[in-house]
């Protein structure tokens, strides 16, 4: 099977559980971009319109993300990258929920293990929380490089966080000018 195949496959897995579905909104969000990418961007959960068209990111924080992909490091955004989120659905109550966050990582783990990206970049708690399953103080590590179990994570704010406060969408481009660096040092 191919690496997109695995993906198709753990998606079809996602869309028939029920335990995602809980207390949630609209359509499944499973993931895009390149099976074989070096570099995975792993957010939060769907907003209101990834959850109505089933794409990631494709909101006014995904403009800025996939903006910042494309200026700053130079690589397109649907050829050279994957891009998620742990939890697949959009929460009723907005946020996800510690339950839904540890339940989001019995599907994330494997789907990470196919993609199997050189460096994963972490942006914002939850997605921290979620992928590591550690709390992290994301605006005293953001800009850097964690390793655990043998694979590298890259801290940075979530992209809404730069909508909400202009302040930290500076921090969002001069962590990914950082990132830029760590890529070409793979
Ligand atoms: N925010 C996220 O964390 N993920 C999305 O897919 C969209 C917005």
């Amino acid at each position: 099977m191919s690496k997109q195949e695995e993906l198709d496959a753990l998606a079809k897995e996602v869309e028939a559980c029920e335990e995602c579905k809980k207390d949630k909104i609209g359509v499944a969000v499973f993931g895009e971009g390149n099976p074989d990418a070096i570099v995975a961007f792993i957010g939060e959960a769907p907003g209101k319109q990834e959850a109505k068209v089933g794409r990631p990111f494709i909101g006014p924080s995904g403009k800025l993300l996939r903006k910042t992909i494309r200026d700053v490091l130079g690589l397109d955004d649907m050829k050279d990258v994957y891009i998620t989120s742990p939890v697949k659905y959009l929460p009723e109550r907005g946020t996800p929920s510690k339950k839904d966050i540890d339940h989001a990582r019995t599907h994330f783990d494997k789907q990470l293990a196919i993609v199997d990206p050189k460096i994963v970049v972490l942006m914002g708690a939850v997605a921290a929380q979620a992928v590591l399953n550690e709390k992290i103080a994301v605006t005293s590590v953001h800009g850097t490089v964690l390793e655990r179990d043998g694979r590298k994570y890259f801290i940075t704010v979530h992209p809404a966080a730069g909508l909400r406060y202009p302040p930290m969408q500076e921090t969002f481009q001069e962590d990914f000018q950082k990132l830029k660096e760590v890529l070409n040092q793979i």
